[in-house]
């Protein structure tokens, strides 16, 4: 403001001087040229007087310069003006340009599958992703600002944070112990941390059962190796009779037959795991396909059970007829190596009012206690282990099943009561089911 006071104070000194000018020299100069002199002199007044109310309006506006227009003057303060504006535009665009690089990265980082958390210095987080406030447990509004380590106290993570050895990530369990993190700190700048967490917790129980289904597999495969190195040994050692010799042959070719089948089973898990998703449009006739299953349990009975195929209505399947035919070769062939001889089997096809359909292997066998229904299509899970090896059983069987009708993307259901047998139910959806119309009609 001091600069406006000094030039109207400026402006009034020179009307002041003017009149006292023209009073002295008036008495001097002619009238026409003290005139001259003293209009110059208001003149000039008039120019300063101008001249500071378009830097005042200048003033003005420089003090919020984004709240309004640069004032359109003339001359040199309207110059200086435009400048300025030209020049605030240019870094106003060179900013927003900076904010809208900072959002997208930020954006990618919140993209990530990985949890991101920032540290400064102190240790205090500075920003959080969701991924990595859903590791953690932390609210990314509310926590930052906070020190890390009163957040997350698991004390593998805090020891690993103050040891600064970040070489190797740290393994540790999740909030409430529901997961576990795999953590990596990088130091950047002046004293900050780049945390990176992973949830590993899939990979880790991918790992356990790939650890457990070697250490079964090597122990179905050690056990028939070790009884036929123990007969080896007999006969190279021993003078066996011909009876002897020959009860001796039998037990070998079973125990070479059971890894025999332990490797087929094996081939057609790696194979389903491996293999594309059965067709949707290749139908193969109900009637067909059970009745050839059915045929195969009638002979691995040998007539001590009593099989009966009740195909319905008929109707057709879409998918593998392979895959189907062995799901259900597996089932008839369980009823009929878990029902003492006298029972009876049942194999059944039923629409479903969804317009799926139902393949039920029923049979009055030993059945299953409850608590086991839930385990029994994993892999190698027995109820009896010794009735399942002795009749050729490899633990596979309904993993097998399993894996198959949910590729045919149905689902396996299974009901059992001990001494009074088990039905094993495969549930096909309508996607894969035609029926014959004269079941529909029905
Ligand atoms: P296994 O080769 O041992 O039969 P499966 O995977 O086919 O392997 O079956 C797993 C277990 O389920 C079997 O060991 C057996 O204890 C039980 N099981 C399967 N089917 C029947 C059935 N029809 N009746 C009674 N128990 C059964």
């Amino acid at each position: 403001m001091g600069w406006l006071i000094a030039r109207l104070l400026a402006a009034l000194l020179a009307v002041g001087v003017a009149a006292g000018l023209g009073a002295v020299f008036g008495g001097l100069l002619d009238a026409a040229a003290a005139g001259t002199v003293l209009g110059a002199l208001a003149a000039v007044a008039a120019l300063v007087l101008v001249d500071g109310g378009r830097a005042g309006k200048l003033m003005q506006w420089l003090r919020d310069p984004r709240a309004a227009a640069a004032p359109h003057t003339a001359g040199l303060w309207g110059e200086l003006a435009y400048g300025i504006a030209r020049g605030l535009r240019r870094d106003q665009a060179l900013l927003d340009a900076e904010r809208e690089r900072l959002r997208q990265f930020l954006s990618a980082i919140e993209a990530s599958p990985n949890g991101v958390l920032l540290l400064d210095g102190d240790e205090q987080i500075t920003w959080v992703n969701s991924v990595a406030a859903l590791h953690f447990a932390l609210d990314p509004q509310r926590d930052r600002g906070q020190r890390v380590t009163n957040l997350v106290r698991a004390p593998a993570f805090v020891q690993y944070l103050q040891a600064g050895h970040y070489a190797e990530p740290v393994v540790f369990s999740g909030p409430q112990g529901r997961s576990t993190l795999s953590v990596l700190v990088r130091p950047y700048g002046e004293g900050m941390k780049l945390v990176l967490s992973q949830d590993i917790t899939e990979r880790e129980r991918a790992d356990a059962m790939r650890r457990d289904f070697v250490a079964n597999v090597s122990h179905e495969i050690r056990t028939p190796l070790t009884v036929l190195a123990g007969f080896l040994e007999t006969m190279s050692q021993l003078p066996l009779t011909e009876v002897e010799r020959r009860r001796v042959l039998t037990l070998m070719e079973q125990q070479t037959t059971r890894m025999q089948q332990l490797v087929a089973d094996l081939l057609t898990l790696a194979q389903l795991e491996g293999s594309p998703v059965p067709p949707t449009d290749r139908w193969h006739d109900v009637a067909a396909l059970l009745g050839r299953a059915h045929a195969d349990a009638v002979a691995l009975s040998a007539g001590r059970h009593t099989l009966h195929l009740d195909a319905g209505g008929g109707g057709e399947i879409a998918g593998s007829e392979s895959e189907l035919l062995s799901a259900v070769a597996n089932l008839l062939s369980n009823a009929v190596r878990y029902t003492p001889e006298g029972g009876r089997i049942e194999l059944r096809w039923r629409r479903r009012a969804d317009g799926g359909a139902d393949i039920e292997v029923g049979d009055t066998g030993v059945g299953i206690p409850r608590e086991h229904l839930p385990r029994l299509t994993e892999r190698f899970y027995r109820v009896d282990g010794s009735r399942s090896r002795d009749t050729g059983g490899t633990g596979l069987g309904l993993s097998i099943v399993k894996h198959i009708v949910q590729r045919h993307g149905g689902t396996i259901e299974i009901a059992s009561e001990p001494g009074k047998g088990s039905t094993f139910r495969l549930v096909l959806p309508a996607l894969r089911v035609q029926h014959a119309a004269a079941a529909v009609a029905a």
